[in-house]
């Protein structure tokens, strides 16, 4: 193949890479995607937040994925012993958009991918970057295996790197760096559902709380098929024994909500399992190179933000390429680092205090207060920008506050 001269390479097909693509191809910003894996091919990651649907509209991207029907997530239902919680999208702090999906993200990748094809972006698939070397200017030259053992090289003025797990930039340029967060792991896998329960009850997204640091997802999906997957430390995790089969039918029997639902029917693929699935890195962007999605951070599935931020995060490093390839200047560290980091600061949060049990504590005492149900609800959605809610300007102190209140509300009662 022939050398290939371009303004900006993406690597990786993934949501990331798609709007990055798309926000270019209509902002007149010549671009190539190349991705190692040939579409569809499974990906993890099938519970979307409602601020993905700004990015996906933002870029032109929403027509498409509307056509495919994908199920309504309207809000999401944790469930803990006898108490269940129930967000519901519409009733949110932050105006926004008060729904999404849950995907078999093969077929919601490959939606987005054929659109992007469509629209005359270029995209290599089976073709794998190898290397990658930068100039003094940050001009790169990547170098590119094709399936059939091929080589050839791309220069390019930027690089956006939606790589994923390939995380291809942080291995090359040694960027990592260890996440903060406990070592958690997850074992997955989908299942056909012959019998679904009737009604909502058979399509509702939850997450069932089997122990204070263990839960199990399960993300029905519009084709019939249902998502079923556990969280919880890696110990834990690596506890059972067998084949990872026998590993997550020994594990269901740990939820008494959804046993029954699910012991008799067939794993679709022989379970995956993800060790230690938290990543982080030194910086997200370099002269010549921004890192989006997870080949950037990610936390935890818990509450569903990676491919909400794999698409903001994406949108966002096309739109700061597109200012300064038009003469703009930018300022990376502000408008990059710190915009990004602000929203992962308050999903990291959430996160880590829901494995405190702080979280936990808010989300099932009882009764509600509705005020601070809306607060934390605009989080889950992800509009984790919105200063105007407490609960994300004020993301540390709060949920350790409200948790400490009801902790004394406790002592009281007893
Ligand atoms: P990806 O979707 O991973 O795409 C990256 C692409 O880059 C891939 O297609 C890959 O083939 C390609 N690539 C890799 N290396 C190369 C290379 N060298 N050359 C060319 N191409 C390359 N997120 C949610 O929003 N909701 C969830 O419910 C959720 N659940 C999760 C559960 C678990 C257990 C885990 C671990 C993660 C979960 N996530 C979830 C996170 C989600 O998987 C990711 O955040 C999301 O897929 C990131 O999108 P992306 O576009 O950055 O990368």
């Amino acid at each position: 193949m022939n050398d290939i001269a371009v303004d900006v390479l993406i690597i990786g097909a993934g949501p990331s890479g798609c709007v990055a693509s798309s926000y270019l191809k209509n902002n007149g910003i010549s671009s190539k995607v190349v991705e190692k894996s040939k579409f569809p091919r499974f990906v993890i990651g099938e519970s979307l937040l409602p601020r993905c649907m700004d990015h996906f509209e933002e870029t032109g991207l929403l027509d498409c994925l509307m056509e495919q029907q994908f199920e309504i997530k309207a809000g999401a239902r944790f469930l803990k012993d006898d108490i269940v919680c129930n967000f519901d999208f519409s009733k949110k702090h932050t105006p926004g958009w008060d729904y999404t999906w849950q995907v078999p993200r093969a077929d919601f990748d490959h939606t987005l991918a054929k659109e992007i094809v469509k629209k005359g972006v270029d995209v290599s698939f089976g073709h794998e970057v190898t290397a990658v070397e930068f100039d003094e200017n940050g001009h790169s030259t990547t170098t590119v295996k094709t399936e059939e053992g091929n080589e050839y090289k791309i220069r390019a003025k930027f690089i956006i790197d939606s790589s994923g797990y390939g995380r291809v930039l942080p291995r090359l340029l040694d960027l990592d760096k260890p996440s903060t967060l406990e070592a958690n792991s997850a074992i997955y896998t989908h299942v056909k559902e012959t019998e679904r329960p009737e009604g909502v009850e058979g399509t509702l997204i939850t997450f069932d709380v089997v122990k204070d640091e263990v839960w199990l997802w399960v993300i029905p999906f519009s084709n019939g098929n249902t998502s079923i997957g556990f969280v919880g430390p890696t110990e834990f995790i690596e506890s059972f024994k067998g084949t990872n089969s026998e590993k997550l039918k020994e594990m269901l029997k740990i939820s008494d909500y959804y046993y029954d639902r699910l012991k008799d029917l067939d794993f679709l693929f022989e379970p995956h399992i993800i060790k230690n699935y938290s990543k982080a890195v030194k910086q997200l962007y370099g002269k010549g190179y921004a890192l989006t999605g997870n080949s950037a951070e990610f936390l935890d599935p818990v509450f569903s933000s990676g491919v909400t931020f794999a698409t903001e995060s994406g949108v966002k490093a096309a739109k700061l390429i597109t200012k300064e390839l038009n003469g703009e200047k930018v300022d990376w560290e502000q408008d990059y680092t710190g915009y990004i980091m602000k929203g992962v600061d308050v999903f990291r949060t959430y996160v880590s205090e829901w494995y405190t049990g702080n979280l936990q504590k808010i989300f099932f005492h009882r009764p509600e207060n509705p005020v601070i149900k809306e607060q934390i609800c605009a989080v889950l959605a992800g509009y984790v920008w919105d200063e105007t809610n407490p609960f994300v300007k004020n993301h540390n102190r709060l949920v350790k506050t409200v948790a400490k209140v009801i902790d004394m509300e406790n002592e009281r009662a007893y």
